[in-house]
């Protein structure tokens, strides 16, 4: 029966039942059995035929929707035997291409998943997907580390101060704070449907990253002409300055009763000095467009800031951090965080008595933190613009080169006023796998 194919065992079955009825008329024709005996015999040997062969001619379906059953629960691994005669073979060696087929699209899927994890997780937009109530379903590591919490499935995207985008296309860079990082940022809204419900994708970048390269070729050919043209005269009027007022000083001596003299060596002597400061005002700037990549080493991070806050001689400046080792340009960091340090002092001189620098592993990234209790930021957009200062003797240069060396070595940098007192937090933001 079992090497016989569907057909031939239904066939078989048809025929078995055809004698039994022929023999047992038989049997009533020669052996005078009554009626009712005969039509009871015929009935109870259907009645075992009916429940016995079904089961037996059924048996390669019963395998075919098991093997089904296991494509629908996922499992692609089970497989018929296709040598079968006849239609159940036919079957097997459909269902068996059937779960072929889906065991491959179903790895290709993986792959696709695999990859697309992959980019989420490397890319360096922070990217949210919430459902239709607003709640977060996914948010990449770039994502939690710029709104600095865990971020489980569930976050209502109004904690998060997201909910607005949520529902309006915004064009313009919106200023947003996050623990993580606070600034301009472009907000980017894609609706899309997951089993038919309603979920947006929200990406936020960087306004300042994005347009920064664009606008940092700018500034950086600007300042390489403007540099060029500024020292070559600044050299000859400082030499000449220097020159007269050598020469009024020697008229001076053979001829102490000249009048005049003395305001004349002065005025070319403050000549050659502004001259002097004007030169080294323009070398910063050349500094600055001429900023090499960073060559980055493990550097003891508590270290490098003891180091930065000793060199600062008008005022004490308090730290508290971990300690981290990091991966990063020495010199460029030190100078990022001299220029912060000194800003922070600048402000307490005039008013404020505290200064502090904080540093903690945050995620991916380590944060580090300028705090002073000044008057705070000017209220300007402008801040990180170069030229932009508001020190009589200021060059505008400061937070400008420390954002660059933030930014090359994958970070950020902002300069917000604090929330719980007057003054200002530099908050210098680098990640940890690039450092
Ligand atoms: P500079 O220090 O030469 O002015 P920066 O680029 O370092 O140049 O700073 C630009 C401006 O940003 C400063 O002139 C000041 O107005 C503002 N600023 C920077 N840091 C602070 C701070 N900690 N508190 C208040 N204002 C600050």
């Amino acid at each position: 029966m079992r090497r016989l194919s569907l057909e031939a065992r239904i066939a078989l079955a048809l025929f078995a039942m055809a004698a039994l009825t022929l023999l047992m008329a038989l049997g009533v024709a020669a052996l005078g059995l009554s009626v009712w005996l005969t039509v009871a015999l015929v009935a109870a040997a259907i009645a075992v035929m009916v429940w016995k062969i079904p089961g037996r001619i059924l048996a390669p379906l019963v395998s075919l929707a098991s093997v089904l059953d296991a494509v629908r629960a996922g499992d692609f691994s089970q497989r018929l035997r296709a040598d079968r005669k006849g239609i159940a073979g036919e079957l097997a060696g459909s269902v068996n291409r059937l779960s072929e087929t889906w065991r491959q699209r179903e790895g290709s899927r993986r792959e696709t998943d695999a990859l697309l994890a992959k980019l989420l997780h490397e890319i360096d937009l922070a990217i949210f997907t919430f459902d239709d109530q607003a709640r977060l379903v996914l948010a990449n590591p770039a994502a939690c580390a710029l709104v600095g919490l865990r971020l489980g499935p569930g976050v209502e995207a109004r904690s998060l101060e997201l909910h607005d985008y949520l529902v309006h296309d915004v064009t313009d860079p919106v200023h947003l704070v996050f623990p993580g990082g606070a600034g301009r940022f472009l907000v980017r809204r894609r609706p899309f449907r997951i089993e038919g419900r309603a979920h947006c994708l929200l990406v936020l970048t960087h306004a300042e990253a994005a347009l920064g390269a664009e606008r940092r070729e700018a500034w950086q050919s600007l300042v390489r002409v403007l540099g060029h043209e500024i020292n070559n005269s600044l050299t000859p009027i400082k030499s000449i300055a220097q020159t007269l007022a050598a020469a009024a000083g020697e008229q001076r001596a053979s001829s102490p009763c000249m009048h005049g003299s003395v305001e004349l060596t002065e005025g070319l002597n403050l000549i050659a000095a502004r001259a002097d400061t004007l030169g080294r005002f323009v070398a910063g700037y050349a500094a600055l467009a001429r900023l090499p990549q960073p060559q980055p080493r493990r550097i003891d991070l508590r270290e490098l800031i003891e180091r930065v806050t000793e060199m600062e001689t008008r005022f004490r400046v308090r730290r508290s951090g971990p300690d981290i080792t990091v991966q990063a340009d020495p010199d460029q960091l030190e100078q990022a965080l001299i220029n912060l340090v000194k800003n922070a002092v600048d402000a307490v001189l005039d008013c404020g008595d505290a200064v502090e620098i904080r540093w903690r592993a945050q995620g991916a990234t380590v944060e580090i933190e300028v705090i002073d209790n000044g008057p705070g930021p000017p209220d300007s957009d402008n801040l990180f613009v170069p030229f932009f200062t508001t020190k009589p003797g200021g060059s505008g240069i400061g937070l400008l080169l420390s954002r660059r060396i933030a930014e090359m070595h994958g970070g950020h940098l902002t300069l917000v006023e604090r929330k719980d007192t007057p003054g200002a937090v530099a908050r210098l933001g680098l990640p940890l796998g690039k450092l």
